[in-house]
């Protein structure tokens, strides 16, 4: 982050606008809408610009700038098309710690203007750090029109009841539900449906009824699919949004992880093979613990929490304790992977069926019914297989299913690391020998697995795959 975006309380303080055209004009609005005492000095101000001022109690002054207007200066903005000038306030504001900016010149900024979605008193500033003024201008644009006025009106509404809630809910953490509550439901709606009326007596009547001693949280067991953040749904955001305390594990990429709650407390409870941060009874005992005291719990989980995920076992310990809980699926790796490697799953002429089948064999290969997945026209995924890729294949081969049988290892599928090694049953285990693609890797077995040649769309690999990339030049 370049820029640390703050705002700026300006009612009623000084801030100098040096320039008087339509730059210094578009500045001065936005000054005088946050309440500041604009001066304006220049050669020549504009008419507008004038009448703009003196309508606001500010000041014009017709002639030569010069340091001593600094004096009562919170801020300083130079919009002349005189560099020189530009220059001169810049050095002026700094060497007095006086924040300045620069219009159009942002080496010359200590501040800068955000493009702004106004709904006060929501305020949003959005920011390119100077990069690319037109994306951030851009991106308002889509939030003006996500946006509804509304939440203008909605805004004043919750500021009038503020006080009033403080009082019937001491904890800051109730507060906080019940405020969550009433912003996502129909209060919200009748404001935005300008039924500001009964939207008020709506929220008068939940605050009567409310009970600020109600301690039991809530357990939100969400999936969070398999890497690209773009494949959440959007539930789970939203309960990802209003969670108080984040249980994540080593399968959640930190670009989800970051889109949870921002002051949320965020625990990482690991499990990576043989790797547990925290056994999965010390999990269940958290998510206990935080939910009787009151918490909003987000068990957030990589890909579904009911496909290899122990997401089950995880409820029935919430079920003993009576603590009301949520689930939200999630895109599981073998839709995933196979859809980014261009795999489908199934196929007319090839696969009538798909298995998804656990790798870890707990070291005895009679843990899998290796008679029924070799049967043809059916897809195997293995999870949890890297580490045993050769005895599985072995175990394929040796009940009778062909070793020319097409099989792939999608590693860090949907990401943008996302690799696809191809082969055959017999193949395949001494080519991962060499390329050691990393966990987490999925595992995919049977002739749909000849269609990634042609339908890979995701990854470097499929620039690779369309001659896009080179390869390097060998002279011998
Ligand atoms: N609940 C998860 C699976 C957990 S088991 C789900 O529904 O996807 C962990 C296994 O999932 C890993 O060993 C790997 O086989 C697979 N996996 C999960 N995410 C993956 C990804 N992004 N790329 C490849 N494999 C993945």
């Amino acid at each position: 982050m370049d820029y640390l975006p703050l705002f700026f309380k300006l009612n009623d303080r000084t801030a100098l606008l040096v320039g008087g055209g339509q730059v210094a004009l578009r500045k001065a609005s936005l000054l005088t809408r946050a309440g500041a005492r604009v001066i304006v000095v220049a050669h020549r101000v504009d008419p507008e610009l004038v009448a703009l001022i003196e309508q606001h109690n500010g000041q014009v002054i017709v002639g030569e700038y010069h340091s001593g207007l600094l004096a009562d200066a919170y801020l300083v903005i130079a919009a002349t098309d005189d560099n020189e000038l530009n220059e001169q306030v810049h050095f002026d504001a700094v060497e007095r710690n006086i924040p300045v900016n620069v219009v159009d010149n942002q080496p010359l900024c200590t501040f800068i203007f955000p493009a702004i979605v106004d709904r006060s008193p929501i305020v949003i500033g959005i920011s390119s750090g100077g990069e690319s003024p037109v994306l951030a201008r851009l991106l308002r644009a889509k939030l003006e029109t996500w946006i509804p006025q509304g939440y203008s009106r909605l805004g004043r509404l919750v500021g009038e009841f503020r006080q009033q809630v403080k009082q019937t809910f001491s904890h800051v953490e109730r507060r906080r539900i019940f405020w969550e509550k009433i912003l996502q439901g129909q209060v919200a709606e009748k404001v935005f449906a300008g039924r500001d009326k009964e939207a008020r007596a709506l929220l008068e009547s939940a605050l009567e009824k409310a009970d600020p001693d109600h301690q039991v949280g809530e357990v939100y067991l969400v999936g969070g699919g398999p890497g690209d953040p773009e494949l959440l749904t959007f539930k789970a955001l939203r309960l990802m949004q209003q969670a108080d305390v984040v249980l994540y594990d080593q399968l959640v990429s930190p670009a989800i992880v970051d889109l949870c709650r921002r002051d949320a407390d965020r625990i990482f409870v690991g499990k990576r093979r043989d790797n547990h941060a925290v056994p999965q009874d010390g999990i269940n005992e958290l998510l206990v613990k935080h939910a009787l005291q009151g918490q909003r719990v987000l068990r957030l989980k990589g890909g579904d929490p009911f496909i290899f995920g122990r997401g089950g076992e995880e409820l029935e310990t919430l079920k003993q304790h009576n603590i009301p809980f949520q689930v939200v699926p999630g895109i599981t790796a073998a839709s995933a992977c196979s859809t980014y490697a261009g795999i489908p799953l199934t196929h007319r002429n090839y696969a009538q069926s798909v298995r998804l089948v656990t790798g870890q064999l707990k070291n005895r290969t009679s843990d899998l019914n290796f008679e029924e997945l070799v049967h043809p026209n059916q897809t195997i995924v293995f999870y949890m297989g890297l580490h045993t890729l050769p005895t599985l294949f072995e175990q394929l081969i040796a009940h009778g299913k062909p070793a020319e049988t097409p099989a792939a290892i999608i590693s860090n599928g949907t990401r943008a690391d996302q690799r696809v090694l191809t082969g055959t049953l017999s193949s395949l285990p001494e080519l991962q020998e060499q390329a050691k693609l990393p966990a987490p890797a999925l595992i995919i077995v049977g002739e749909v697995v000849q269609l990634h040649e042609n339908l890979a769309w995701f990854g470097e690999e499929v620039l690779h795959n369309h001659g896009l990339i080179l390869p390097d030049a060998n002279p011998d």
